[in-house]
Parts: structure tokens; C-alpha cells; sequence
């Protein structure tokens, strides 16, 4: 079942019509589904009980209300920065249900999360294992810690995306990890709970999760061989969505074959944790958009709209698909043409040969926008950021206020 779907020839989120959140909040305009998201967790956590552990991964959206909707549920919580350790909190999220990922945190970021008592780190390198240690013991605390290692499989997904390969910056190379374990077992600051990998976004097969899972299982072996035990082992985030016309496993598919994977190497009392960001939110947001003017030139027609890669940036990063549909489809001659922003770039597009019955002033909906959306957005252009909204059945939450001029260089001073 989709949340967003047409009554009476208009698109509508939940009971809302996407015509009067527009009229009434302006354009571009961010707008989530309150049940869409809440469905999405459900499908998780009710395979994965406890023991076992989902972690939102705050990066793909990390508005205050979605992770508060999360947090009610009881998520568990990925974050890469002090900033969204911050906005977990504040949403109400518990910082014991916390793990801390990525490759470069500061000695500030690593020392507030010890203070704060957060679950866990998910170490990147054998030097951030030095660090952990070090302000730890300054501290006089214990750090639980996993390693991220690279299990070196071909996530088959966009370069950008993929970051299970050796080549990647992203965690210890397979051949390290043992003795990065030894290490971390040396270090009286750290406390040896998992082993964690992260391959990459946006997979739409199964099968390289489970080969990454079957090196993660040999190294938990080859670390029992050494006398270290960990109890969980975490599979990072990357299910994949359907943007346009990819088919990915259905949420209990991949989370049965994993926990299958588990049984069959014998290895049931391990805890899986995940780390799903775009699974959840990506097909629980849209992103509305006005159509500004038609232009064509002697080869090209082109859709001007009043939101740009500032907005909505994945298209011009990774040349990602979202569809582009009429909120209000009409009748008439399409158009085959670039669906473009207001932005001085070339690469400033949301689609690219679209076919679509459209006038200037006509409301479109970016679908599939609620992940990696408004959180990569910038003030490139000095263009204030949209609004977010939230729709839970027939009520709406103005969950972030579109940003005015004065937001626009809040912080800046002029020189004397
Ligand atoms: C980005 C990221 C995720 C989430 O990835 P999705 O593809 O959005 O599920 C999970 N874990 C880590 C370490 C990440 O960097």
C-alpha cells in the first residue's frame, strides 16, 4: 500500500491533498508520511526482537520529528556526528540505544558520546582505536566498541554508494582485522562488544549481503580462535528502494535470509543488528515542486521549477532516478524534456528525458524523496532551504519552517 496515492484526480499523502499543503506551506516543500514510516520500522523490528537491533541511520533523514516518531517505537539509532548524537536526544531517542560510526571523529565528538553514554562505536581504523582508548581512560570510563571491518564484496551499486571495497576510505581491511582485534583487546579502555560493515546503499540483491555475511562469520570465528567473543554482529544499512523501475527484496525476505545465514553457520545466539536509513524513510517523503516556465530550444525542451539540486540533491550527485508525477494529472500533449532547477549549474536537474502534460504553475511531486533529501540540502545559490512537513492521516505538522532571507547569512557579520 502506497501512502501517497490519488482522490479524486489529486495526489494526497495520508488524507491530505498535496495541493493544499502547497497552497498552504508554499513550494518546494518536503512532506512525510507519518504511517509510511512507521510501517517501514515495523517491517524491521518485528523480525528482529530483541536480542537483535535496528538502528536508524540518522543521516538519511534526520528531522527532529521522524526521529521522534522512530524513538517512540523504541529505535536504536546510527549516527556519524555529534550533531546528529544531539538531534537523537533531542528527539527523545536513548542514548544507550546509539552507535557511533564514521571514519573521522573529532576527540570532542568522541569524549561528549562518552559522557553522554552512548551504546557503542563502530571503530573505522586502528588508530581510532588509540583514540577511544585514550579518552576513555581520561575519563575513566569503558568505551564498547565494535570494528568496522571491509569485507571486500562487490555491492553492485553506484560507485558513490558502494563502500564494501578495499579501495573505499570506509573502515579495516579483512586482513587487518584480526590483528586490529588483538590490539583493541590490549587497550584497557575499550570493551570488544561486535564486529560491524557497512558494504554500501541502495543494494537490490540479497546475495552480497550474505557473502559479506559469511566473511564477517569467519573473522567472529577466527577471533573465538584467538579467545575473543563478541555478541552482536551488525550488518550496517543498504537495502535498496524502488525509485522508478528497480525491484528490490521485500524487507522480511532479507531480513529471513540473514537471520537464516545465522542458523545455518550455527551461530544463533549472536544478535544481528542493522543499520537501515533509505529502507525506512525513502518512499515516505516527497518533494513538491512548482513548475516556473517551458523553454525549448532547437533540441531540447526543458521543465524550469522552483526546486534545485540545493533541494534535492541526489539526481545531479549520483544520477539517481526519482519519479516525477503530476499532482493534479492532466489531459493534453506531453512534453520530453528536462525537468531543471533554478541553480547556475549544469548538473542542476531532478530528471532528465521525462515525458509529462504540464503547464507553468502546475504542482508536481517528486516521489521517493524522504531519504538523503532535505538532509543534503544546502543554501547553494543563497537559496533559503524548504520546509518539511508531516501528514499523519487527515493532520499536518509543520516539522521544520522554510528558512527566510535573515536565515540566510545568520552567523555572518560585516567588517567594521
Ligand atoms: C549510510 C549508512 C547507513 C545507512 O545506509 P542506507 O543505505 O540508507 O540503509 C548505515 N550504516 C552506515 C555505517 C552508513 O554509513
Amino acid at each position: 500500500m502506497s501512502d501517497f496515492s490519488l482522490k479524486n484526480g489529486v495526489l494526497h499523502a495520508e488524507s491530505v491533498s498535496l495541493l493544499e499543503l502547497a497552497t498552504t506551506y508554499g513550494t518546494p516543500l518536503y512532506v512525510y508520511s507519518r504511517a509510511a514510516i512507521e510501517r517501514q520500522w515495523r517491517a524491521f523490528a518485528e523480525y528482529l526482537p530483541e536480542p537483535h537491533r535496528v538502528c536508524f541511520a540518522v543521516k538519511a533523514n534526520s528531522n527532529l520529528a521522524v526521529l521522534q516518531v522512530l524513538a517512540r517505537l523504541g529505535a536504536g539509532f546510527d549516527v556519524v556526528s555529534g550533531g546528529e548524537i544531539a538531534r537523537v536526544l533531542k528527539a527523545g531517542g536513548q542514548a544507550q540505544r546509539i552507535v557511533f560510526s564514521g571514519v573521522a571523529k573529532s576527540d570532542t565528538e568522541v569524549r561528549e558520546a562518552l559522557q553522554l553514554g552512548i551504546g557503542q562505536f563502530n571503530v573505522e581504523s586502528r588508530s581510532e582505536l588509540e583514540q577511544i582508548n585514550r579518552i576513555a581512560l581520561e575519563l575513566g570510563v569503558v568505551a564498547a566498541i565494535s570494528l568496522r571491518v571491509n569485507p571486500d564484496v562487490d555491492a553492485q551499486t553506484h560507485p558513490y554508494i558502494a563502500t564494501g571495497l578495499e579501495q573505499n576510505k570506509f573502515g579495516i581491511a579483512m586482513a587487518e582485522a584480526v590483528a586490529s582485534y588483538e590490539q583493541a583487546a590490549q587497550l584497557p579502555g575499550l570493551n570488544i562488544v561486535g564486529v560491524a560493515c557497512h558494504i554500501g546503499s541502495q543494494l537490490t540483491q540479497i546475495q552480497p549481503f550474505l557473502d559479506a555475511m559469511d566473511r564477517m562469520l569467519d573473522l567472529i570465528e577466527q577471533l573465538a580462535g584467538k579467545g575473543i567473543q563478541v555478541q552482536h554482529l551488525d550488518m550496517g544499512g543498504g537495502l535498496g528502494v524502488r525509485y522508478g523501475k528497480e525491484a528490490p527484496p521485500p524487507v522480511s525476505d532479507y531480513i529471513q535470509a540473514l537471520l537464516h545465514k545465522l542458523s545455518t553457520r550455527k551461530r544463533q545466539s549472536l544478535a544481528l543488528y542493522l543499520e537501515p536509513g533509505r529502507a525506512i524513510v525513502a518512499n515516505a517523503g516527497v518533494l513538491l515542486t512548482r513548475v516556473e516556465l517551458l523553454k525549448s530550444n532547437k533540441i531540447k525542451h526543458f521543465v524550469m521549477v522552483d526546486a534545485g539540486m540545493n533541494d534535492l540533491l541526489r539526481p545531479s550527485l549520483y544520477q539517481a532516478w526519482h519519479d516525477i508525477v503530476n499532482v493534479q494529472p492532466r489531459q493534453g500533449c506531453s512534453i520530453q524534456g528536462d525537468i531543471v532547477g533554478p541553480v547556475c549549474e549544469t548538473g542542476d536537474f531532478l530528471g532528465q528525458n521525462r515525458s509529462l502534460v504540464v503547464q507553468p504553475g502546475d504542482l508536481l511531486a517528486v516521489m521517493s524523496a524522504g531519504a538523503y533529501g532535505f538532509t543534503m540540502s544546502s543554501n547553494y545559490n543563497s537559496r533559503p532551504r524548504p520546509a518539511e512537513v508531516m501528514v499523519d492521516r487527515s493532520d499536518t505538522y509543520l516539522i521544520r519552517a522554510r528558512e527566510t532571507r535573515e536565515d540566510l547569512w545568520r552567523g555572518e557579520s560585516l567588517i567594521p
